[in-house]
């Protein structure tokens, strides 16, 4: 797969407009601009005049677009960039139209729902001269990039296991995730943290995957897997672990095992607490950190600008979301077989950097905003 460094441009800030004002928009894409000095709340595109004229009011943005001007906005000579935050389903069609465009796009995860919907992303940006980049915010969040040094460190010894459980309730019926239609499953909103994280912190790429799904007779769960258990096997023998649900209490957290300790992160991916990082030798605590809370959207956002105006090739590119999603369906694909299926290719993918403590940026936390027609998913 190719994927070229798009030429710096020459502007001061790059102009986003967001698409989709659902609750991740509203509750952290919106409000991080104000922290991201170098980034510019230029346009909004909705389906919903009512959020268009709070939301364009509250951000004092005059650009505003239904989804069938999506055209018009692109061509409009207010925005440099697109922040896709649609249901997993619409990533590909607004990311490539946005590149086509001379768009650049930064696209919350999933980068789209199959192999194939990644590879042509990839390929229209780089036909462009466009950034992709995929919104993994915990590229540049400190407790995670730190559990990653403690875990390069030797410290723990030779890394064995990775465990974690993700999982909430989901209790609004109508909500993207437990609509099948538009890429919902608790895999593809929460497992893809797992994943994406055991790779971040075994810095490998797995080479087989087994897993279990369960979908008890809540009515929630009419086109959705309520849960799913998976293990990864990764070189030299190391497994990693996780749960995924949208039917249990909240929990949000992961362990990484050696032969001589472990860590513990918790509130591993979450954006709205402080996260925690434990250093365990047998009984004895080397080590407990807690982190505050920041704005790691204003964090991703400054990377991705900094990207675009420097012509630097952002980690995590589309390729890094091409990854996942490989993962993520065979991972579907054994929970419905009940066959362990192999991943043939996994390292000719990612041949790219991984995140470490250099792409750490650290912005200060904002206030809850007021949401406008949207609810709370959990
Ligand atoms: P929401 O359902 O709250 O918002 C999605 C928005 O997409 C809707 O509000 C709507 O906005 C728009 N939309 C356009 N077409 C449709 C359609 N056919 N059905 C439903 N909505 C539509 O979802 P989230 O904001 O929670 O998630 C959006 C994306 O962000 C997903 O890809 C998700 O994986 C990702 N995400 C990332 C997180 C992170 O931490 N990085 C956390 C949560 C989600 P409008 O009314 O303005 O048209």
């Amino acid at each position: 797969m190719r994927h070229s460094t798009p030429t710096p441009s020459k502007i001061k800030k790059t102009r986003y407009a967001v698409v989709g004002l659902g609750h991740i928009a509203q509750a952290a894409v919106l409000p991080a601009f104000k922290q991201a000095k170098n980034s510019e709340l230029t346009a909004l595109v909705s389906g919903d005049p009512k959020k268009l004229k709070q939301l364009g009011r509250r951000y004092r943005v005059k650009a505003l677009y239904s989804y069938e001007q999506y055209a018009d906005c692109l061509r409009s000579g207010l925005i440099d960039a697109v922040y896709i935050a649609l249901p997993n389903t619409l990533h590909r069609q607004y990311a490539e139209a946005a590149a086509r465009a001379g768009i650049h796009v930064l696209c919350e995860k999933p980068l789209a729902m199959t192999e194939q919907s990644c590879e042509s992303m990839i390929a229209t940006a780089f036909t462009h001269g466009t950034q992709l980049m995929v919104g993994y915010r915990l590229h540049f969040e400190r407790a995670n990039l730190e559990a990653i040094k403690l875990a390069q460190s030797g410290k723990l010894g030779d890394l064995r296991l990775f465990h974690s459980t993700f999982t909430m309730q989901i209790r609004d019926k109508e909500n993207i995730r437990l609509r099948r239609e538009l890429g919902g499953g608790p895999l593809w909103d929460l497992g893809i943290y797992c994943v994406n994280a055991a790779r971040y912190l075994f810095r490998s790429e797995p080479t087989e995957v087994i897993a279990a799904a369960a979908r008890g007779s809540d009515a929630r769960f009419k086109s959705v897997d309520e849960a799913l258990s998976v293990t990864m096997r990764f070189p030299n023998e190391r497994l990693a672990t996780f749960t995924c649900s949208f039917g249990s209490d909240e929990t949000s957290q992961y362990e990484v095992l050696g032969t001589k300790g472990r860590l513990k992160v918790g509130y591993a991916y979450d954006y709205a607490m402080p996260i925690t990082l434990e250093h365990w030798q047998g009984s004895k605590k080397k080590s407990s950190r807690r982190f505050s809370k920041r704005d790691q959207f204003a964090a991703e956002l400054t990377y991705f600008s900094d990207c675009v105006q420097n012509g630097k090739l952002p980690e995590p590119h589309g390729l890094e979301g091409l990854a996942d999603v490989r993962i993520l369906n065979a991972i579907m694909h054994s929970a419905r077989t009940g066959k362990a299926i192999a991943l043939d290719g996994m390292r000719a993918l990612k041949k790219g950097r991984r995140p470490t403590m250099a792409q750490e940026i650290r912005k200060p936390a904002h206030g809850e905003p007021k949401l406008v027609n949207v609810s709370q998913p959990h």
